[in-house]
């Protein structure tokens, strides 16, 4: 994607004064001419900031800013110990309410809404977020943090909640436990904010369709402000993203190269107003990729796919960049196939095969349509051909990990 002019200006400024004003760039950019740096080219030249570099840095080493303008912290946590300390200022803080009211009112919601805030309050970022972007739309929120679904269905009820929001597994629990109680007709909920995690379309359209209400994915990162730099839109196509607020880039996570728009790959985010800790070319580690053309709910803001994993899970074969997640959502859309199935990728005369076992109730001669249909949907998905084997149920040895479908024998 190009980058625009005032994105460009924005960034030019941006480095100018960069290595002044934060420690941590100064060291990361030493013996790189900043005041060089004036196009899209250019900046691309730049090196990544990594979440290891972020960690090295903790404390407070992030901080662009006088400490006495640092007026919060959040903190992203580590599964290696360390966490990540992000410093916000004062603007900071109102630009992501800003940005989160704008993804309020993407989604239709309005000062008469209610909005019941289930995901957590605290070092993380995802319920202040949630919280400040309501106050500042005029909505009513309902500060409840995760659990306690007892009271939270007792709230939901008494207080008229119109808005959900939450994580997907916590929107799921809380609908399969109102299904339970038969008590949907007491409730006046219309809408759902669901923090962007991966799931699938099917449990998605199914919580949806049974609670009667239309979800929305946010997307953010704490490194990144926190949930809120984006979201879908009554189309449901894809993310919008606020790109006053962020550059982004689709990267090859492997050679770290910009990809062609559609390409899946790398989101690489750079924030264009942050003043406590300005990050410059971030790797999210997200995997997605820009959706081109325009949105027909006429937003001008860009598109980026909904996340379809992280880069540790990528995998390439025959120059083609897949994920597990692809195989998991064209196999549970086969009808007759059960959610069983398992991907050997082999190196066999010179070139990679992949093999796809999918378990099906169908009987054995009806099973060629299956295998063509899963052969087609992955080509036009994945653009890739695979050899398809339908097999009975039961066939395929069961595991509780997704990661144990997966097969990659070529190494
Ligand atoms: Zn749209």
């Amino acid at each position: 994607m190009k980058m625009n002019e005032y994105q460009r200006e924005i960034i030019v400024r941006l480095l100018r004064d960069i290595k002044e004003r934060s420690p941590f760039y100064a060291r990361k950019f030493e013996g790189i001419d900043l005041s060089s740096i004036d196009s899209q080219e250019a900046f691309e030249s730049l090196p990544f900031t990594d979440k290891s570099d972020l960690r090295d840095a903790y404390p407070m080493g992030l901080a662009a800013v006088p400490e006495k303008e640092i007026v919060r912290i959040h903190s992203s946590s580590g599964t290696t110990g360390t966490p990540v300390i992000i410093p916000y200022t004062k603007r900071d803080v109102e630009d992501w309410a800003v940005i989160f009211e704008r993804c309020y009112r993407m989604a239709g919601i309005t000062e008469e809404d209610r909005i019941q805030i289930t995901p957590g309050y605290g070092l993380w970022t995802a319920g202040i977020g949630f919280q400040a972007g309501c106050e500042r739309l005029g909505a009513m929120a309902i500060p409840m943090g995760p659990g306690n679904t007892e009271k939270q269905l007792r709230m939901m009820e008494d207080l008229r909640t119109t808005v959900l929001t939450a994580t997907s597994s916590y929107a799921l629990l809380l609908a399969e436990e109102i299904k339970r109680r038969g008590i949907r007709d007491r409730l006046c909920l219309r809408k759902g904010i669901i923090g962007s995690e991966r799931w699938g379309e099917k449990m998605r359209d199914e919580i949806a369709s049974y609670l009667g209400v239309e979800f929305y994915d946010i997307y953010g990162l704490t490194e990144i402000y926190g949930p809120g730099i984006g979201i879908s839109c009554d189309y449901r196509n894809g993310i919008h993203m606020w790109d006053d607020y962020i550059y982004f880039e689709i990267i090859d996570p492997k050679t770290g190269r910009n990809v062609p728009d559609g390409e899946i790959g790398e989101l690489v985010i750079t924030t264009l107003r942050k003043e406590g800790a300005p990050l410059i070319r971030y790797r999210t580690h997200d995997l997605t990729r820009i959706i081109p053309g325009e949105c027909p709910c006429g937003s001008r803001f860009p598109r980026i796919d909904i996340i379809v994993g992280r880069t540790d899970d990528m995998i390439k074969v025959r120059g083609c960049n897949m994920f597990p997640a692809q195989f998991d959502e064209v196999v549970s859309s086969i009808d007759g196939a059960t959610c069983e199935y398992q991907v050997m990728i082999d190196h066999l005369m010179g070139k990679d095969e992949i093999t796809v076992y999918f378990e099906t109730s169908v009987p054995e001669d009806g099973r060629d349509v299956l295998e063509q249909e899963l052969v087609e949907k992955i080509k036009s998905k994945m653009g890739v051909t695979v050899i398809p084997k339908a097999v009975s149920e039961g066939y395929l040895p069961r595991s509780e990990k997704k990661t144990n479908r997966f097969f990659d024998n070529r190494y």
